[in-house]
């Protein structure tokens, strides 16, 4: 029997067993299971949001842990609300990051000191070596990341933390690897984001096809909220509300790795299975 999908969207017909948030927390606390944990690695303050803020607020709804750790402080955004400087515009959006993980209900949030626009040129095992140590420590049951792609806008700032996440997901499980960042653990599910539709006039990602379709209507106002509190970024969401008014009622996700062999199939939840 397995377990029921705290993320599980019932309204989608693909899999009928799945449980709502409510009854999770309900048989969570009769059986005395261990808190289920999902870790969110992104690039940039907004990501958390714009890219994840569905599957944050709902696994916050279902009683799960959370953690998002972010690279950098967006500091090299084309948005630049009142800031006076780089380093004035890094600080704010670490403010915004922060209003923004409150939004959406994430117990841990971590912004690391990389140089915005240049995680392609850092150094690659010792960014991942970070993610180890804290996949490690926090011990999640499911990591959500970008794909290779860069996501919707093909920033190479995604692609380098798709990179990052993708071996630390894998070392982290690894006896082999980074004996002395503490005992393995095996992460059951790794997901990239995806998506079902392109902004026209933008350079369009080669995204993967999607596994998951996450019914996120139920917390959709939350992720807008949340967006919303990144004020200097306000006009990209003006830019691109209308789309997200199109699209907005579910996000898509990619099952990349899991411990145990199996066949690509549908699921409406990201801890089905489990
Ligand atoms: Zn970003």
């Amino acid at each position: 029997m397995s377990l029921p999908d705290p993320f599980s969207s019932p309204e989608f017909p693909t899999q009928p067993l799945l449980l709502g948030p409510d009854q999770y927390a309900k048989t969570s606390q009769a059986v005395d299971k261990p808190r289920f944990r999902l870790l969110c690695v992104v690039a940039h303050p907004d990501d958390e949001c714009f890219a994840f803020g569905g599957a944050l607020a709902l696994a916050a709804d279902a009683g799960v842990e959370t953690s998002v750790i972010c690279f950098t402080d967006g500091q090299a955004a084309t948005n630049r609300g009142t800031a006076a400087s780089s380093e004035d515009l890094g600080r704010m959006r670490r403010e915004e990051f922060v209003a923004s993980c409150k939004v959406l209900g994430v117990t841990h949030h971590e912004l690391l000191d990389y140089q915005d626009a240049q995680l392609e040129f850092a150094g690659f095992s010792q960014a991942a070596a970070k993610l180890v140590e804290r996949i490690r420590r926090f011990k999640p049951d499911v990591v959500l990341t970008f794909g290779g792609d860069g996501s919707m806008n093909t920033h190479p700032d995604h692609t380098m933390v798709s990179a990052f996440t993708t071996a630390a997901y894998h070392w982290a499980a690894s006896p082999k690897r980074f004996k002395d960042l503490g005992p393995i653990h095996v992460t059951q599910r790794l997901y990239y984001v995806t998506t079902s539709f392109f902004f026209p006039d933008r350079p369009a990602p080669l995204p993967a096809p999607w596994t998951v379709t996450l019914d996120i209507r139920a917390v959709r106002k939350r992720k807008f909220d949340a967006f919303r509190a990144h004020t200097s970024q306000v006009p990209l969401m003006a830019k691109f509300e209308s789309f997200f008014e199109k699209h907005g009622d579910a996000e898509h996700y990619t099952l990349a790795a899991s411990p145990t062999p199996q066949p690509a199939t549908q699921t409406t939840g990201l801890s089905a299975g489990l």
